[in-house]
């Protein structure tokens, strides 16, 4: 048995896989031409668009990503607003111990207790998103609160607090522009708020704060569209990869198939044929013998010499056919050149391959393929010279042999017959002749 599989190889890749339909390539390959406009598509800062069918995949393929820097965010931002505590006795010193309150008191449970919401819950991502941006309020809130409450003129400092913090989290919290709106308005709002209310109340200071929004929210924004577009285009180039594997692997996949068939018969040339028999005797039950058909159309030279080579083409179609059809369902049958076929029974025992092989011959013969200048009989007929072995024992080569020499002998006999060697009974050896009918 190993000799076999050393000699011709695993044919499983050859036997699993089904045909791809046309359709699939082309829908395959539209697709990838679909990916590459999308990814040619949107510059810097023109949003880079996901086909609409793979939007679903897009959210989910970034679900992770975005959950993860929400509450990363509120980490950080938390760290640098707890780490500005000591600020507190510059910019508040009337205020401090209220400033501590809220840093310590309030805002640090709170901003823990947001962030292990965040890590844990699996609920809608807008939903965690808002959750995160009504965090970030609270402390606006909170600082502005500061700036109202205090007499000193350094309060003011928490302005530029409250749009540094707003900055980081509109860069880094991967939210999408309709949330940025809104947080940033309400941001806006509150700080227009603490500076009339506050300790210094001149006008000029709003149309400060309106700059400073625009300076900081601007770029801000821009930034989290340019992150948008990095992982967007990422994602497109990811399904492109996928979708150029499959395509590959697909073409691939054809080629195998179409190297292993003989285009004329559509049987298996011998190359398709060798690797089917190493299948076959992968899964062949302990035991069991092996039989192999070396079949030749009879005097087909003259058929081709008198009705023309397309005819002959023609023939061999039909020889192929019936072939196939007798042969089922243990026979493997393929095409070794010329008008020559094989045809490889795995499982059969000696008294089965009597009737078998003379099914093949008889087959041929039905097709009536009218042959008047074959010098055996009026109509098309074969030759079949089979091999009996154990797999155990011999190997496919000497099976091969066998049966090469037991078709010669069925050729040297008169043609349209069949002769059998058995392999696993040498004394056997045996040439069973049929009676030429036309
Ligand atoms: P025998 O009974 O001894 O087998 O004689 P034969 O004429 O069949 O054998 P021979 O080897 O002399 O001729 C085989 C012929 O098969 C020769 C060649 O023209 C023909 N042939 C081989 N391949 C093809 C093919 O693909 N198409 C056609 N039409 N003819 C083919
Ligand atoms: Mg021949
Ligand atoms: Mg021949």
């Amino acid at each position: 048995m190993e000799g076999w599989r050393a000699l011709i190889g695993s044919g499983k890749a050859f036997n699993r896989r089904r045909p791809v339909p046309r359709t699939m390539e082309t829908t395959m390959q539209d697709d990838a031409t679909e990916l590459d406009q999308a990814l040619e598509g949107g510059g810097q800062l023109d949003r880079v668009s996901i086909p609409p069918e793979l939007s679903r995949a897009f959210a989910d393929a970034t679900l992770t990503v975005r959950r993860r820097a929400l509450s990363k965010s509120v980490v950080i931002g938390l760290g640098f607003y707890e780490a500005f505590a000591l600020g507190d006795a510059f910019a508040v010193p009337d205020r401090l111990e209220l400033a501590l309150t809220f840093r310590f008191a309030i805002i640090l449970p709170l901003g823990l207790m947001v962030v292990c919401w965040l890590r844990r819950t699996r609920c809608a991502l807008i939903l965690q998103q808002v959750v995160a941006c009504g965090f970030h309020l609270v402390v606006v809130a909170l600082l502005a609160l500061l700036v109202v409450l205090s007499d000193s003129v350094n309060a003011l400092g928490f302005v530029f607090a409250s749009y540094a913090l707003l900055m980081f989290m509109v860069i880094s919290m991967a939210l999408p522009l309709s949330l940025v709106a809104v947080l940033a308005t309400f941001v806006v709002l509150i700080q227009a708020v603490a500076i009339a209310h506050g300790p210094l109340m001149y006008p000029a200071l709003e149309l400060h704060n309106l700059m400073i929004a625009i300076v900081i929210i601007g770029p801000a924004t821009f930034a989290n569209r340019a992150l948008e577009n990095d992982r967007r285009r990422h994602f497109l180039l990811m399904e492109r990869e996928r979708y150029r594997q499959r395509l590959l692997a697909e073409q691939r996949d054809m080629l195998a198939r179409l190297a292993a068939l003989d285009p004329l018969t559509e049987l298996a040339n011998r190359r398709g044929f060798h690797a089917g028999i190493a299948g076959d005797l992968d899964r062949l039950a302990p035991g069991s013998l092996v039989a192999m058909a070396m079949i030749d159309i009879d005097h087909f030279k003259t058929y081709n010499d008198h009705y023309g080579h397309g005819a002959g083409d023609e023939a061999l179609r039909r020889v192929a056919r019936a072939l196939r059809e007798a042969a089922r369902p243990i026979g493997r049958v393929g095409r070794m050149g010329g008008e020559e076929f094989a045809v490889f029974i795995p499982g059969i025992t000696g008294h089965e391959l009597v009737l078998y092989a003379e099914r093949l011959r008889a087959s041929v013969q039905r097709q009536a393929l009218v042959h008047h200048h074959s010098a055996t009989a009026s109509v098309m007929t074969i030759s079949v010279g089979v091999a009996l072995g154990c797999p155990e024992t011999s190997d496919i080569e000497a099976l091969f042999e066998t049966a090469d020499a037991a078709l010669y002998r069925a050729k040297a006999a008169g043609r349209n017959r069949v002769s059998i060697e058995d392999l696993t009974r040498p004394d056997m050896g045996a040439c069973r002749e049929r009676p030429d009918t036309g």
